[in-house]
């Protein structure tokens, strides 16, 4: 097949927009999206702190690298990659390596947070005590407020998350299957700041993940391509599964959905802003009710409180 632009031959098919692209294409294409995004989501980022999650997965290698390029020639704009150790034995130690290579060879300042020394314990040792529970729940949970713990600490100004648009596309048909329009409301990109919480942008929500997966191979980045062995539980999977199907029969379909989000959003903020979160009554982070639900889930496993998460 040749690309559609030239008379290479095409290295991707794009159904949804009708188009094979060659290797130049295809990531001038990428670049050209993301930056765009950029522009969409965070259009006045001229100066100051920007933390880029970075899991060591290729997701978040592609993030990194080209918020770095956007960023290159805006010395005002400090760059630092955030990563979690959630304590995943035979799993994220081989990421971690992975996202320490990439941060260096781009130059950027990596940081490492730990769930043992933040939280008190770790997802391998809470999937082993709290049985009844996925361990996706808790996990992300508590990855998602060790990022925004570690973005304010540096005094970020937006957090970067890897989510391409499969991911945002899988999320948005969770919260409206289970009739969860807070969470759809909430999801990144975030439009404005809520006190306590780093608003969090995507720039990626426009690359399908075989799109990511392809770049990062064609850049070289290094990136690690091990599964985490609590991943199998998660619901997620049937809803990828699900995606595949739809985004077969009707190409645009992870389009259609981040656009339903988008327009759910605009309605129900234009008609009800949120007001101001609480704040947990043992760890002072952001809560919807007493207690966070990263607190909750601690309390369940019976774990005190570490200091420096008061
Ligand atoms: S797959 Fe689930 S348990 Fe594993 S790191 Fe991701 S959120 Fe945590
Ligand atoms: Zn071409
Ligand atoms: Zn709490």
């Amino acid at each position: 097949m040749q690309c559609s632009r030239c008379a290479e031959p095409a290295v991707i098919d794009q159904p949804y927009a009708s188009l094979h692209l060659c290797e130049a294409h295809f990531r001038d294409s990428v670049r050209e999206r993301v930056r765009r995004d950029w522009h969409r989501q965070a259009p006045r980022m001229r100066a100051g702190v920007v933390a880029v999650a970075l899991s060591g997965g290729k997701d978040s290698a592609v993030a990194l690298s080209l918020t770095q390029a956007y960023f290159r020639r805006r010395p005002s704009v400090r760059l630092v990659a955030l990563s979690v150790d959630e304590g995943i034995a035979g799993y994220r130690p081989a990421t971690l390596v992975r996202a320490q290579e990439l941060a260096r060879s781009l130059g950027v300042e990596h940081r490492v947070i730990s769930a043992s020394s933040t939280l008190g314990t770790t997802t391998d040792e809470a999937a082993a005590n709290l049985k009844g529970e996925i361990p996706c729940s808790f996990c992300g949970v508590w990855r998602r407020q060790m990022l925004n713990r570690g973005a304010t600490e540096l005094g970020a100004d937006l957090l970067v998350l890897g989510f391409n648009l499969d991911d945002l596309a899988q999320t948005v048909l969770m919260n409206l299957a289970r009739a969860d329009i807070g969470r759809l409301t909430r999801m990144a990109p975030h439009p404005t700041r809520q006190p306590g919480l780093v608003p969090r942008i995507a720039p990626l929500s426009s690359i399908p993940e075989r799109e990511v997966f392809l770049y990062a191979r064609l850049a070289g980045l290094p990136f690690d391509h091990g599964e985490c062995p609590h991943a199998g539980a998660a619901a997620r999977n049937v809803y990828r599964e699900v995606l595949w199907r739809l985004e077969e029969e009707f190409p645009g379909t992870r389009h259609s959905l981040l656009r339903t989000r988008e327009a759910v959003t605009r309605a129900i903020l234009a008609s009800a802003p949120p007001g101001a979160p609480g704040r947990c009554v043992d760890c002072g982070e952001p809560a919807g009710g007493e207690r966070c639900r990263a607190c909750e889930y601690r309390r369940q496993m019976d774990k005190p409180l570490m200091e420096e998460a008061g």
